[in-house]
């Protein structure tokens, strides 16, 4: 009876534990004060951001296929369409299709600031042109949305950036930090011609970067499951890239008397066990970001976060459940591409595989290798990195304590109506990381709510940003440039 009792009394403090746990999550923020809307004419902006759209800045795989002309145009639409930007700020040209601009701050002294953007897109897929709504080249404003390849990914940052220093130069501002816009030109192709060159310039020159924001997380509608309220999520780091190959040979013959398993079964039988032993799931990135958002979570969520000690296993149970969700909590791999055997009835002589993995934090390159080895377990299975671009590690994680973080917090939350903001891992690639070696404070951001839906014309179909939404972005830029222009940091 003693222990039934004691039993009962250890289950009732463990429950009240975890409740007070619960009621210690984070709480509703105090709202910040709005700033008064900027005088900017949507007409005009959005005939900007359609303009841009049309020239076909296309990245494709082979650089046989580049059409340089599309750049050199928009070099010279920058030049026609924002003057004040031209004649105050000092430009260069890199590597003949990336810009670099430079607002020289009046305090020298302080370290500068660079915002970034891309202006290369993808390319729109034949088989999808029926689908577009669109000419997705041409530019089209309607229903209130600019549409185009490129209205999201990225030419709305890059016209909203023209757009923001050239309103706060008619308006008057001078600002005391130096502020650079960088537009590479190959990000969609890794960077490696356009920011990775940018980057070079700036290092030869000696300059450091106290801040830059770049593209990355966004204000979701929809994302979390039970959640309605947009949320806004600031990527601090980036996932690691990398490919692998492997390889498997066999030698050739006759497919009448095969062996029991020929290369293309190697390699099948390597990738199946890849994908049954996916990298072991961690919350260390996303708890926190989980915790910063947990007053707008269901109760429910709200218990299993703040006891993440006891239901770790259940709360990556329900997150890796949806593959966007899955992708922040762990390293992933997805096999992409595989090749081998030239006629049916001769056995494969080589097959190739190409299997493409993001990396958490905390997982290295060698480690994931030494991993899906350990995984895969078959000397006749050949691994190693892809020379195509070597890959590489996740990247340092910006700190959070600092006032070019907080300032951005603020001000994402006074532009988008008191908006949750939460740091995270951005789980793709972005220019940003070819500037680690010049900045600590990397900050993956675009300033927009997106739905679903609107998510998905992201390098797809019928790719469009609302006018409101755009209007929304140079408002932010405005706010941010002023704000870290002016702040001693
Ligand atoms: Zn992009």
């Amino acid at each position: 009876m003693n222990i039934a009792l004691f039993a009962l009394a250890l289950i009732i403090f463990l429950i009240a534990y975890m409740l007070f746990r619960t009621s210690r999550l984070s709480k509703f923020p105090q709202p910040a004060a709005p700033v008064d809307k900027p005088d900017i004419d949507q007409k005009i902006v959005s005939t900007h951001l359609a303009e841009l759209i049309r020239f076909r800045s296309i990245s494709t795989e082979s650089s046989a296929g580049f059409d340089p002309q599309p750049f050199l145009d928009i070099h010279r639409w920058i030049d026609n369409t924002y003057p004040l930007l031209t004649k105050n700020l000092e430009k260069t040209c890199i590597n003949q299709y990336s810009l670099l601009y430079v607002w020289k701050g009046s305090d020298l002294k302080l370290t500068p600031v660079l915002f970034n953007a891309h202006l290369d897109v993808v390319p729109v897929e034949e088989s999808t042109l029926p689908e577009w709504k669109v000419e997705p080249f041409g530019g089209v404003i309607r229903e209130g949305c600019i549409w185009g390849r490129g209205a999201i990914d990225m030419k709305s940052h890059a016209t909203g950036l023209l757009e923001a220093v050239e309103a706060l130069i008619r308006s008057g501002y001078q600002p005391k930090r130096t502020i650079y816009l960088a537009f590479g030109h190959d990000e969609e192709i890794m960077g490696f011609n356009g920011t990775k060159k940018i980057v070079e310039h700036l290092k030869n020159r000696g300059v450091q970067l106290a801040a830059l924001l770049d593209e990355g997380g966004l204000i979701s509608i929809g994302m979390l499951p039970g959640v309605q309220d947009p949320f806004a999520l600031v990527g601090i780091s980036e996932k690691g890239y990398m490919t692998l190959q492997l390889s498997a040979a066999g030698s050739p013959g006759h497919a009448s008397q095969p062996g029991r398993q020929t290369a293309v079964g190697i390699l099948a039988r390597a990738i199946a066990l890849m994908d049954d032993h996916p990298l072991p799931a961690r919350l260390d990135y996303f708890l926190p970001t989980l915790e910063k958002l947990a007053y707008m979570l269901p109760f429910r969520m709200q218990f299993l976060i703040a006891n993440a000690w006891l239901f770790r296993g259940l709360l990556i149970k329900n997150l890796e459940k949806s593959p966007q969700m899955n992708a922040l909590i762990r390293t992933t791999h997805a096999a992409t591409m595989i090749h081998g055997g030239i006629k049916d009835n001769v056995l494969p002589a080589s097959v190739t595989a190409k299997i493409n993995f993001r990396l958490l934090p905390g997982d290295s390159m060698d480690a994931v290798i030494a991993y899906e080895k350990k995984v895969i377990g078959d000397p006749r299975v050949e691994i190693k990195v892809d020379e195509a671009n070597g890959g590489w590690e996740a990247s340092p994680v910006s700190p959070l304590d600092t006032p070019a973080y907080r300032s951005l917090e603020l001000v994402t939350r006074q532009v988008f109506d008191n908006v949750a903001v939460a740091p995270f891992v951005f789980p793709a690639a972005t220019d940003s990381h070819h500037y680690q070696p010049i900045c600590a404070n990397i900050f993956k951001f675009s300033p927009f709510a997106l739905t679903l839906d609107e998510q998905h014309g992201m390098h797809g179909i019928n790719e469009r940003i609302q006018q409101k939404t755009f209007m929304g972005m140079i408002a932010f830029y405005m706010r941010i440039m002023r704000v870290w222009g002016d702040a001693e940091f």
